[in-house]
This record gives C-alpha cells, sequence and structure tokens, in this order.
C-alpha cells in the first residue's frame, strides 16, 4: 500500500514539475548557446510595440542573447541620422562576432537592411514583422534568405464594425498625415472607398493643421461621428509621438477612434480589425528560432496573409454602454481587468493539481486507515476468538485436572473407609455382626463376644438356639419381624428387646440390620448390629415417668390421663366410667395456709383416695386441685363408688398437725365409650362438675345430655349479652330507692341493671350477672351501669336541686380489674359527680379472690369520699374480725334475715347484734327486702339507718323514679 502511494505521489509530483517547464524544456533543446541575433527597431526605445514585440520574440529564444539597436527614423526623419545609425552599426558589426540572425521591425529597417545588405549584414538570415509596403517584400523575396510578415490593413472591415456598433452613425473622418506608411495606406482606402456606403465621408490631413487647430476641429464632432486614424503624428507646428496623439483624442473627440493598426488600443483607442501585434511577434519569434536552428531562412517562408483579427478595449465598451454581442465572435478584448486567476493561471493550476495530489494522497490514506482499522477489528476479533479457546483448553484442562484430582480423593477415601470399616468392626462398641445362610459362616465384631460371653459363640451358629437368649416377652415381635423379612414385606428392620446377657441379666440392645437376597429373593445373607441400649431405656422410663406422673401425689398426670382415656375409648369395654373430683375452696385453703400445706393436702387426699381399694384402671392428678379416675361400673358399683368416695370428708384430715374439714364436688360421666372423641369426654365431665359446684358445693352430678343443651344455651346468651353490650341496646337500668329511716325521705337508689333479651324477654340479672362475670363481659358492662347511673344521679341534682346517692352493685370480677379505679376515676371526674352522689356495693365474694389487693383498690374510691357498702351481710364468711380490716362505711343487711326478723327469735337477735357492732365500728347500716311494716317498726328499734324494699318502691324505671319523687313531695 505504502509503496503504491509513493508511485503516485511521484508520478504527481513529475506531471507539476513537467508542466511547470513545458515551454523552456522543448526549445532548449536545439538552440546552442553561443548564437547571437540582433534587433534593428525602426523606432526609439519608447515605442509601445517595440518592447511587446521583443518580448515575445526572446520567448521563442529565452537564452539567446539579442542585441538591439534604434533607428529613430519616426523621430528623426532624415539622411544624417540614417547615416549615423549606418556608421555605428558599421563598428559594432566590425567589432563583434557575426550575428546569426537579424531582426527588422518595420518598413524603414528593413529598407536599411535591404540597402546596406551588401556591405553591413553579408548573408546573415534576418526576420521582418510590422512590413506594410510591397515593394520592400518584393525585394525581400529576390534575396532568398530572409523571411517575415506583412502587417495588412483592414480599414473597410473596421469602417463596417464601427457602423454596426453605432448604427446612428452619419459621418466618416479618416485622419491621416504625411508619413509614408500613412500615405499607403490611405491610398489603398481610397481605392476602396466607394465601399463604404450611407456615411459622409470627411478626410483630414493633420499636416495642414496646428496642434490646437486640430483639436478644436475633432472637438466639434459628436458622439455619433466615426474616427478612423491612420496616422496623426504630423502637424503643422510639431510632431507628436503617439501617447501625445492619444492625449488629444482622449481629451478632444467626444466619438472613439478606431484606428487601422492595433496601436492604441488598450491606451485610449477604442476598436480595429487589424494584425494582432502579439500573434505577428510569434510568428516572426518562430522564423529567428528556425533561422537558428536551422541555420538558414527561404523566401517561401514569408507570411504574406496573417489574418486580421478584431480588438476592442473592453474598459471603453462597458464605459459606452456597448453590447459585448455587437462583436464578432473571436474579437480580442483587452485592457481587461485581469482577475487574480487569470495573472496567475499557472500558479493555481500547480495549487489546485497540489490540492488535488494532498486530497488523493489524504483520501488514500483514510482509505488505509479504515482497511487497517478493518484489519485491526478482525485481527482482534482472532485474537478474542483465539484467546476464548485457550481458555477453553485452559479450563478443560483445569477440569480434567480436578477430575483427576477427584479420583485420587475418591481412591484414597475408598481406601480409608476400607481401612475404617475394618477398625469399625473391630473396635466397635456395638455387637456388629455378619451371618452368610449359604456357607453357614459368620462373623462377629469382639464386643460382641464381650457382651454374650465366649462360651455363647455356638449359640449363634444356629438362629434358634440364639432366640434361647431373648427375653420370653420379646420373643413374638421378633419372630413377627422375621415372618415379614422373608415375606418380602420388609428388607431393613430395626428392633428393640431385651436379651440375657453374660452377667444372666437382661439387657435391652437395639438390632439394626440389612437382608440380602439371592436372584430368587431367597435370604443369603444378613449383616447388622447389636447396640446396647439399656441405658438409653432407663432414660427413657425417667422422663416417661416425668412426662406423665404427678410429683406431688406420684399419680398420672393429665398427659397420661388423655393417653388412658385414648387408649380406653379404643377398647371394646362397655360401662366405663371417669370421674372428676374437685375440692370445694381450695384455692381458699392455699391461700389461708400457704401451698406447702396446699402441697401436702393433696398428697394426702390422694393417699385417702388409694387407701380406698377401689379397682381404679387409673387414678391421677390433672390439675390443681382436681382429681380423675376411671374405672369399669361392672368391677366398682357407682353409688357403692359415690359412697366411699364421701366418706372421706366427713373426718378432718391431719396435714402438719393441723386438723381441716374438707369437701369436694364430683363430675361423673357414665359408659364413657358411646363418645366420640377424648374432647367430648372432657367437656361433659367438665358440665357435670360445673353444675355440681353450681348446685352448692360437696354434690356430685352425673352428666346428662341436657346439660349439654343448657351450655349450649348459656353460650347462646353469652353472644346475646355481648352484643348488647357492644352496642349498648337492651341493658337497661332501674332505681329502687332507699330511704332514711328517721326523716323516711328518700336519700338514694340502688342501681340495678335489666336485660331485655329479643328473644326470652325480660331476663333476670340473677341470671345474666354470673354468665357476664364468667365471660368477663361485666367489665364492659360494668363501666356502663356506672356511666349510667352517674349520667343518673347528675339528672336527678339538675331536676331536684338535690344530691341523691345512687349505690352500683360492683362484682368481684370488676374490682380485680387493673384498671379498676383509674377508669372509676376519670368517669367520676367526667361525669362532674360530688363522692355523695355515687356509691358502690360490693359482696364478700371480695375477699374470697386476691383479699389484698381489693382492699387497696376499695381504699383508694375511699379516699374519694365514696361510700362503699357491704352487700348481702350475713350470708357468706360474713367474720365480724374482718369488718375491722375492711374499708367499708355501710353494712347492707341480708333480706333473708329481714325475712325471718319477725318470727324467728334467733335471727332478730343476731341481727340486732349486727347493727351493735356495725354502730361500734362508726359504719352505718342499710335494711334490704323490707315488705311490711312491721319488719320496718323491729329494725327502726334496733337502729337501722336505712331502708330498702319492696314495702316502699320495687326498681323503678327512670320514669318512674320521676313520678315516685313527684308523689313525694
Ligand atoms: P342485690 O344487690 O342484693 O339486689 C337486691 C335484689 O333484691 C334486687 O333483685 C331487688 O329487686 C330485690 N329486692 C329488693 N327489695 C325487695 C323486697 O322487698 N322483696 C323482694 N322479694 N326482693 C327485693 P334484682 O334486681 O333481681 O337483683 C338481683 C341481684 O343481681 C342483685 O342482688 C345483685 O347482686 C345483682 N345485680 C343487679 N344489678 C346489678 C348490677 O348492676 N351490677 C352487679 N354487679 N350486680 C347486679
Ligand atoms: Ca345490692
Ligand atoms: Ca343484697
Amino acid at each position: 500500500m505504502i509503496t503504491k502511494l509513493k508511485k503516485v505521489f511521484l508520478i504527481s509530483l513529475i506531471v507539476i514539475f513537467c508542466f511547470s517547464n513545458l515551454n523552456t524544456w522543448s526549445q532548449e533543446k536545439t538552440i546552442k548557446e553561443d548564437k547571437r541575433v540582433l534587433f534593428i527597431s525602426s523606432y526609439g526605445p519608447s515605442f509601445l510595440t517595440f518592447k511587446n514585440h521583443f518580448n515575445i520574440i526572446k520567448s521563442q529564444i529565452p537564452n539567446v542573447q539579442i542585441d538591439v539597436e534604434f533607428m529613430d527614423s519616426k523621430k528623426f526623419k532624415n539622411m544624417e541620422n540614417e547615416k549615423n545609425f549606418y556608421n555605428t552599426l558599421d563598428f559594432k558589426l566590425k567589432n563583434s562576432k557575426k550575428y546569426d540572425c537579424v531582426i527588422l521591425s518595420d518598413d524603414n529597417a528593413l529598407k536599411f537592411y535591404l540597402d546596406y545588405q551588401k556591405i553591413l549584414f553579408k548573408k546573415t538570415p534576418y526576420v521582418f514583422l510590422g512590413i506594410s509596403c510591397n515593394n520592400l517584400i518584393e525585394k525581400s523575396k529576390k534575396l532568398g534568405f530572409g523571411a517575415g510578415i506583412r502587417e495588412n490593413t483592414f480599414a473597410i472591415e473596421t469602417i463596417n464594425l464601427a457602423k454596426k456598433i453605432n448604427n446612428k452613425s452619419k459621418e466618416l473622418k479618416i485622419v491621416y498625415d504625411e508619413s509614408d506608411t500613412s500615405k499607403k495606406e490611405f491610398k489603398i482606402l481610397e481605392s476602396k472607398i466607394f465601399k463604404i456606403k450611407g456615411l459622409n465621408i470627411e478626410k483630414i490631413k493633420t499636416n495642414d493643421f496646428s496642434k490646437l487647430e486640430f483639436k478644436k476641429k475633432i472637438n466639434k464632432w459628436n458622439k455619433n461621428t466615426i474616427i478612423l486614424l491612420i496616422s496623426a503624428y504630423e502637424f503643422k507646428d510639431q510632431n507628436l509621438n503617439l501617447e501625445e496623439v492619444i492625449k488629444i483624442f482622449n481629451e478632444y473627440a467626444n466619438a472613439p477612434v478606431y484606428p487601422i493598426w492595433t496601436l492604441g488600443i488598450g491606451s485610449g483607442f477604442f476598436a480595429s480589425k487589424a494584425i494582432n501585434q502579439d500573434e505577428m511577434a510569434l510568428e516572426a519569434g518562430k522564423l529567428v528560432r528556425k533561422a537558428l536552428t536551422e541555420g538558414q531562412l527561404y523566401s517561401k517562408d514569408i507570411n504574406l496573409n496573417l489574418k486580421g483579427r478584431f480588438i476592442a478595449d473592453e474598459s471603453l465598451v462597458i464605459k459606452n454602454g456597448i453590447s459585448k454581442s455587437v462583436f464578432p465572435k473571436k474579437t480580442i478584448f483587452v485592457n481587461k481587468k485581469i482577475s487574480l486567476v487569470e495573472k496567475n493561471k499557472k500558479i493555481f493550476i500547480i495549487i489546485g493539481l497540489s490540492f488535488l495530489l494532498l486530497f488523493i494522497l489524504v483520501l488514500a490514506l483514510f482509505l488505509n486507515i479504515i482497511k487497517r482499522k478493518q484489519m485491526q477489528k478482525e485481527l482482534m476479533q482472532k485474537h478474542q476468538e483465539l484467546y476464548a479457546l485457550y481458555e477453553q483448553i485452559e479450563s478443560s484442562e483445569e477440569i480434567l485436572k480436578d477430575q483427576y484430582d477427584q479420583l485420587q480423593k475418591n481412591k484414597e477415601i475408598i481406601q480409608k473407609n476400607e481401612q475404617r470399616h475394618r477398625l469399625i468392626f473391630e473396635a466397635s462398641n456395638d455387637l456388629l455382626w455378619d451371618y452368610d445362610f449359604e456357607t453357614f459362616e459368620n462373623y462377629f465384631s469382639n464386643s460382641f463376644y464381650e457382651f454374650f460371653g465366649k462360651e455363647n459363640k455356638e449359640l449363634f451358629k444356629n438362629i434358634s438356639e440364639f432366640f434361647k437368649l431373648i427375653h420370653p416377652d420379646d420373643r413374638d415381635k421378633i419372630k413377627l419381624k422375621f415372618y415379614n423379612l422373608t415375606k418380602d414385606k420388609e428388607s431393613v428392620f430395626c428392633l428393640e428387646y431385651r436379651v440375657l446377657c453374660k452377667e444372666n441379666i437382661y439387657k435391652w440392645i437395639l438390632t439394626t440390620g440389612k437382608v440380602l437376597k439371592d436372584q430368587n429373593g431367597k435370604i443369603n445373607r444378613i449383616i447388622g448390629s447389636h447396640s446396647v441400649i439399656d441405658d438409653r431405656k432407663n432414660k427413657e422410663e425417667e422422663i416417661k415417668r416425668l412426662a406423665y406422673f404427678d410429683t406431688i401425689t406420684n399419680l398420672g398426670n393429665r398427659t397420661y390421663f388423655n393417653e388412658i382415656l385414648k387408649n380406653a375409648l379404643n377398647k371394646n369395654e362397655k360401662n366405663q366410667v371417669v370421674c372428676l373430683l374437685d375440692i370445694d375452696d381450695f384455692k381458699f385453703i392455699n391461700d389461708t395456709y400457704g401451698h406447702y400445706f396446699g402441697d401436702e393436702f393433696l398428697a394426702c387426699i390422694s393417699k385417702k383416695i388409694q387407701s380406698l381399694n377401689l379397682k381404679f384402671s387409673f387414678l391421677g392428678r390433672i390439675g390443681g386441685d382436681e382429681f380423675a379416675m376411671i374405672f369399669n361400673q361392672d368391677h366398682i358399683r357407682l353409688d357403692y363408688f359415690i359412697e366411699e368416695i364421701y366418706k372421706l370428708s366427713r373426718k378432718p384430715l391431719e396435714i402438719l398437725n393441723k386438723k381441716l374439714y374438707f369437701n369436694f364436688s364430683m363430675g361423673i360421666l357414665k359408659d364413657f365409650k358411646k363418645e366420640n372423641n377424648i374432647t367430648d369426654i372432657l367437656r361433659k365431665i367438665d358440665i357435670a362438675l360445673y353444675q355440681a359446684k353450681k348446685n352448692g358445693k360437696g354434690k356430685s352430678i352425673i352428666f346428662e345430655e341436657n346439660m349439654d343443651e343448657e351450655l349450649k344455651r348459656k353460650i347462646s346468651l353469652q353472644n346475646d349479652l355481648r352484643n348488647a353490650i357492644e352496642n349498648e341496646n337492651g341493658l337497661i337500668l332501674y332505681y329502687q330507692p332507699q330511704k332514711n329511716i328517721k326523716t323516711m325521705e328518700t336519700d338514694g337508689f340502688e342501681a340495678l341493671v335489666r336485660w331485655m333479651n329479643p328473644s326470652d324477654g325480660m331476663i333476670s340479672p340473677l341470671d345474666f350477672i354470673p354468665l357476664a362475670e364468667e365471660s368477663g363481659l361485666i367489665i364492659p358492662m360494668g363501666k356502663w351501669i356506672l356511666k349510667t347511673a352517674m349520667q343518673f344521679s347528675k339528672k336527678l341534682k339538675m331536676n331536684y336541686g338535690k344530691e341523691f346517692t345512687i349505690a352500683v352493685n360492683i362484682s368481684a370480677t370488676q374490682i380485680n380489674d387493673p384498671n379498676f379505679v383509674q377508669d372509676f376515676k376519670e368517669l367520676f371526674q367526667k361525669e362532674d359527680m360530688t363522692p355523695k352522689m355515687i356509691a358502690i356495693e360490693i359482696t364478700e365474694s371480695i375477699l374470697m379472690e386476691s383479699f389484698d389487693s381489693s382492699v387497696k383498690k376499695l381504699e383508694q374510691i375511699q379516699k374519694m369520699g365514696i361510700k362503699i357498702s357491704m352487700d348481702d351481710f350475713g350470708t357468706g364468711y360474713s367474720s365480724l374480725n374482718y369488718l375491722r380490716k375492711l374499708p367499708i362505711n355501710t353494712l347492707k343487711i341480708d333480706k333473708s334475715f329481714i325475712d325471718d326478723i319477725v318470727n324467728i327469735k334467733a335471727t332478730s337477735n343476731l341481727t340486732q347484734f349486727i347493727i351493735k357492732v356495725a354502730q361500734e365500728l362508726q359504719m352505718l347500716v342499710i335494711a334490704e327486702g323490707v315488705e311490711n311494716q312491721e319488719q320496718l317498726n323491729i329494725i327502726r328499734n334496733f337502729g337501722c339507718d336505712i331502708v330498702q324494699g319492696y314495702y316502699f318502691s320495687k326498681p323503678l324505671s327512670v320514669e318512674d323514679v320521676k313520678k315516685y319523687l313527684e308523689k313525694e313531695k
């Protein structure tokens, strides 16, 4: 590629070089350097045409020296001048080397040559130009060794051109003088003048005018005049040179000047048809070259018919507003503004060529770069492919190496494994064995003998002998396993059983093994191990004991109970009974005497039950104070069982030197085999137990199907109640007046809740309050009751201007709520209560659960100034001792006392006593359930403060309270 480029570059350089030297190169070949040429000009050196002629001729013979001699015959037109010129030339020619060619410009020079040829020039070849005289040319022809060009004139064609250019022209002025050439040309023109039509012709011979007169004359001519100038050098008073003539015409003539020679066109004259001086000089130059190269010229070389050309001054064409199209096609326009490009055409061509070359070079370079890039890309691609291939090879080599390494490792592992297996077999603590059924070959590990004793080695030769060592209870399951193995049901086995070891005791072992069979499915080999699992088995037993047994009583626990029940359900036995026994008020015992005592108590009870020697299939403690028993009625009669159990509660238990009476409730489910599942069984005995407790402790209840219904109803009621509370819909508060026994004025009311159930109508609080307590619904319900009661109290205050005390019943569950006090205080503030406007009633059941915390809470309420009443006093523990410790303001004697107060003396006395104690403790006393005047009288005498009962009013709706209070006024 690069060599190609070099070639292109070199060739281009050569082309440019040749082009720039084309002329010189072709000429210098033939002309020798020592040639000499003489140039004789008819005129002076200032004559414009001379310089032009000289340069053009010189360009044809650039290396040849040309000597110039000026005759100046135009200026000095006399013989003396000619004589002097002759002398000078004669002197010069005699004292210098001979000329090889003489150039003769214009008629006078040729005439001089021809006149003095023999003396001065001998037969030196000569070239003439600018010759219009036919005589001279004829003479030259006769001489025979010179050649040249005749300078013809074209006056008629010039006049026709002028007419064409300005068709308004009427006048033709022919200007000439008396010089030889001029006279000659004028004569020629005169002979042809008939050819000119439509023009007034005036002939002006300048010799007839002074310069001034001439100026005036030409100044009168209008612009449409055609001035044909033959010559105007000679005037009456003086002779002028070309420049001066041109100047006169330029300044004074209004019309353009048409000379018959080209001389002056471009310097002021307008246009002409004439011999082109440059062409003529070029022709002459060629003849000089011929004379120098060939050594001679001939008369046949004379050019008589050099064609005339139209020549015009372009700047004047433009100045006079003449269209160029009027001129003939090949007209030469001179004096045009030559553009830089034209002037420096050669340089521009060189530059252009250089640019072209550069462009070619750049293009080639560019293509080269593209091609190289492409190759580079291809190379890169190839390289990448190669690299990828290399990597592939490398990675597969790696893989191969890895595989080889892996193989090696595997081999090592296999070897190690073999070794290890041998070692394991020898050293294992397990008793390994391998029995071949075909060869009867056996193999046992050392530990095997250590376990069974070496003397027993023979035993294993025969499987049936080995069976003798197995615990009789476990033999069946092993036989079954072997049976399954032979029947193809299993191929791997795993068995736990006891065998007689060398110490002659049974130990637990785990046998695992695999059976190998031949093609026919016959067992041919068994391989396996025996592991001694005695320790594990013992631990399992212990864990089982912990998981299934209760540590306090050593009886089965709930898990065990469930297990047993499950098994019992599976058995087909009828009349199986399950019984749940619950110690009454065990919590009270626990709280009072402490947990240690409680535990002792439970252990003692369990011993007592066991000591009854009833044939239970299960006896266990399945909860805190709950015992479960399972037995079959066919073995123990149910009534006998109940009788025997309750016998226990008749005598006190002696625990840690304390004697304690106790009682219990029992729920019983007969023939539980009928049940579907354990859950049902558990639910049903729970229901029975619940019923027993509800019916007032110390009782046993046998489950009946309708109990289930009750429970379901209870659940549905609970749902209804939840809805009622959530939607505040169906719950109403009734208010029962409480009267001051002295004034018999109503001081307050007890708020009592009612529930209008959409399906069952009005439901008693005795029925739904326990439900609400059990389900926790009492908390939201209690809040609603408190809020409603407070709002009612506020309303009463507003309507009657008096603060009535509204007593609200608060259940134990409510007090246990950790937020109780906080919620109460917030409500109290929100409803804008004063302490007198609200009171609370509690029952002794509060004391049964978390006594201390309840007391603290009540104290906080009391500190607010709120009165607390102990409701239903006399029905529970009713310990007067407690009263001291409790934050109580009022004792509310239960209705049952009032009921009997008239008729039963003891009750009356007791009531009186209670009132006295209360007064001592500075408590007020309320009597509730007062139904008649008698009762009222008695309690008034006893000093009771407040009364409440149907005698005064039943609990009233809000409306009825209004009526009631109106009536009282
Ligand atoms: P209690 O707190 O002992 O309420 C007194 C009960 O005795 C009311 O029954 C009342 O109607 C009734 N009673 C009042 N004077 C007489 C009378 O002269 N003769 C008869 N035979 N009965 C009379 P009630 O309204 O059925 O309430 C029953 C129980 O329901 C209440 O017993 C109370 O323990 C509970 N309870 C009622 N309302 C509420 C409550 O708003 N909250 C709580 N936690 N428990 C309430
Ligand atoms: Ca009450
Ligand atoms: Ca009561």
